[in-house]
């Protein structure tokens, strides 16, 4: 059976001060409650050993936003999956359209990250999605298969299960426009249609696949009703330990 999820991104946000202050409530909440599906929060480098150090470990998992391509070495200012496995992290965000983006972040270089962080026992959480224009051409489906077939493809079949996706269209991050619950089911059945026809349905029916885009409280429920949204990767949202309740509660 695959898991359900609600992982939080909490991007470029917080001070430290602030940051151990928001997973100390969202600690809390979640120490006062049976939540119907694993809970992550992913937070800025600077954060992870001083988060790790005030939660739950075993109701709460902590990862990275990213890691490094490479190992260790002459990269100033990277941040590697060993180093980031260090603090206590379990999981990366890798290929958020965010990097992508802004920082030039291709299929083979994801590759690189995907494989080091699998060796460092971190469990990456990988996006993918189309931007808008490739939405209104209707080209978002091979658009999608390419990501996940360059990226992850040369993967053994027991290293790909070890993956959670999330499916973020680009056009509905931070925006307030979500997908439609319709939208998102008909892209996550297609991924899951490409991973059966590569992997065999077994590894496909026990992958994650989250939804990423302006996902709330108020749309959450209605997301995670359908058979193939195994919960939500949340940005905007998971910067306030209620609204992230919130979305977590939409599974009960
Ligand atoms: C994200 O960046 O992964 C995301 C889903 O952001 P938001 O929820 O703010 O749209």
């Amino acid at each position: 059976m695959r898991k359900k999820i609600v992982a939080g991104n909490w991007k470029m946000n917080t001070t430290l001060a602030e940051g151990v202050g928001l997973a100390k409530d969202v600690n809390e909440a979640l120490a006062a409650r049976t939540p119907n599906c694993d809970v992550v929060i992913c937070v800025p480098f600077t954060h992870l050993a001083s988060v790790a150090a005030v939660i739950d470990g075993n109701k709460l998992g902590l990862g990275a936003e990213n890691c490094a391509d490479h190992v260790k070495g002459a990269y100033t200012g990277e941040v590697s999956a060993p180093m980031v496995a260090s603090t206590g992290a379990g999981y990366v965000i890798l290929g958020h359209s965010e990097r992508r983006q802004y920082y030039g972040e291709t299929s083979e270089i994801l590759k690189t990250k995907v494989n080091l962080a699998l060796e460092n026992n971190l469990t990456p959480i990988f996006c993918i999605g189309e931007v808008l224009e490739q939405r209104e051409d209707g080209s978002f489906f091979n658009v999608v298969k390419a990501q996940i077939e360059e990226a992850l493809f040369d993967l053994s079949a027991e290293d790909f299960g070890k993956l959670i996706l999330a499916y973020e269209p680009v056009w509905a991050i931070g925006t307030g426009k979500t997908a439609t619950d319709d939208q998102a089911q008909e892209m996550h059945a297609f991924i899951r249609g490409v991973i059966a026809e590569k992997y065999g349905k077994e590894v496909a029916e026990n992958c994650s696949i989250l939804y990423g885009g302006s996902c709330k409280a108020s749309n959450a429920k209605a997301l995670f009703a359908k058979p193939d949204v195994d919960g939500g990767l949340i940005g905007g949202a998971s910067l306030a330990a209620a609204d992230f309740m919130g979305i977590v509660d939409a599974w009960n």
